[in-house]
């Protein structure tokens, strides 16, 4: 059997404690061993390929448990096979996609053909979040057991708030027992009501609709008031506000199962950044996302949630539109930005500015969300799936039109200077991106 030897790098795996000089054997889809260098097991042997990882630093496969693929129904925006690729060039080799599709994923033939898609195309490995209430209405709950049947791998409204308490109360239980996370947008839709960006002075000033923060912190307190009665496990999707911060810390210490993501967009911008980036046609749309980007108070409330663990993912909401959509100017255009290539280097850069150290960055995009989601993933412990990111973390770059894996071009961190990339992506073993290749 081929073996990949991935040589001479600096390992880094939070989920074994673990940072040093290590030589990594895979072999069958599997790592096989992670050895100190001069172990014989680690020697190239014929037919070996070897990854000459030299000065380079080995962490386990990212996982990003918020991505949208736009599959079915918008592959003008993403698709599988794109939106893999992206995932793959930022060094994800797990990702878990959204189900507010067209159709949407709240049936088990949709789940079914997609997950037919997922085969034949996606590069990395892909967790089907199906819609836990019918339509994403939030009224009437989907039939979970037949999605859990049609493999999907966790339950979602994503894009909206559920609105019954009902409803997701009843996934939280049957969600438990068919062993599928529930995943929240926390929105109330009344609170929000249509706003665009979030209600304040920059707001105002820019004369554009406000949400204010109880839209989200608001749900957020109803629905771990449904945790600590239905049961089962909550996590939280993109929080954006400080007060939803204190409600989850807060939670956490009464022992609730509950576990939350932040993007790095809520991570590194704030409202102010809405208001220097806008031109007389009103703000830059790919400014635009829901929850929208808060006040700097929030921003540092989330930073201190990252590094004292309330937080326990940093997940993109890669949210790929096309052009067209965004160029609708602010008020029209949709919410969202792209995530999966930029989200290593964005969170490489929480490190150099001293938020959190480079071995809680690293358990955020890998062993933090999987456990958050119960995934078999973010670990290179001998035994477990080959999954693999090699990365420079001295690389700067920026990233460009015409280098976006992705369909769509919607960032923000379109050109801007980044530090640290993805130079081999595996997954199973299999190299699915190589920088090298692509120069
Ligand atoms: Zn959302």
């Amino acid at each position: 059997m081929q073996r990949t030897l991935v040589l001479g790098g600096r390992v880094i795996d939070p989920s074994q404690g673990l940072d040093g000089r290590r030589e990594l054997v895979l072999s069958g889809g599997r790592v096989e061993a992670l050895c100190r260098p001069g172990a014989p097991v680690a020697r190239p042997r014929q037919g070996d390929r070897v990854l000459c990882a030299q000065g380079l630093w080995v962490v386990p496969g990212l996982v990003d448990v918020h991505v949208h693929l736009r599959e079915p129904g918008q592959t003008r925006a993403e698709g599988v096979a794109a939106g893999t690729a992206a995932a793959a060039a930022g060094g994800f080799t797990t990702v878990v996609c959204m189900p507010n599709t067209r159709p949407v994923l709240d049936r088990p033939e949709v789940v079914r053909r997609l997950r037919g898609a997922i085969a034949r195309r996606a590069r990395v490995r892909v967790v089907v979040a199906a819609a836990l209430s019918l339509g994403l209405e939030g009224r009437e709950a989907s039939d979970l057991e037949a999605l859990a049947a049609a493999g999907a791998g966790a339950l979602s409204d994503d894009g909206r708030g559920t609105g019954s308490g009902a409803v997701l109360a009843q996934a939280l239980s049957r969600g438990a027992r068919l062993g599928l996370a529930v995943l929240v947008h926390a929105e109330d839709h009344r609170l929000s009501a249509g706003g665009v960006l979030r209600a304040g002075p920059v707001a105002r000033r820019l004369g554009l609709p406000g949400q204010p923060a109880s839209a989200e912190a608001a749900r957020v307190a109803r629905d771990l008031g449904l945790l600590a009665r239905a049961g089962g496990r909550l996590h939280l999707q993109h929080l954006s506000t400080a007060r939803s911060v204190r409600l989850v810390r807060a939670a956490k210490r009464a022992g609730l199962p509950v576990t939350c993501e932040a993007t790095p967009h809520h991570l590194c911008l704030d409202e102010r950044d809405v208001l220097a980036g806008a031109g007389p046609g009103g703000p830059d749309t790919n400014l635009k996302m829901n929850p929208p980007l808060g006040r700097p108070a929030d921003r540092q409330a989330l930073l201190e949630a990252l590094a004292d663990g309330t937080v326990d993912a940093i997940a993109t909401d890669h949210a790929p539109h096309p052009r067209a959509a965004k160029a609708q100017g602010f008020l029209r255009a949709p919410f969202g930005i792209l995530g999966l290539e930029t989200a290593l280097p964005l969170t490489l850069g929480l490190v150099r500015a001293g938020v959190i150290d480079l071995r809680r960055a690293v358990a955020l995009l890998t062993c933090g969300p999987a456990r958050a989601l119960g995934l078999p993933a973010g670990t290179l412990a001998p035994g477990a799936a080959a999954d693999v990111c090699v990365l420079d973390a001295r690389l700067a770059w920026r990233l460009t039109p015409g280098q976006v894996r992705s369909r769509s071009r919607n960032t923000p961190f379109m050109g801007v200077p980044l530090l640290g990339r993805a130079v081999y992506t595996l997954v199973g073993g299999r190299v699915v991106h190589s920088l090298e290749a692509t120069r």
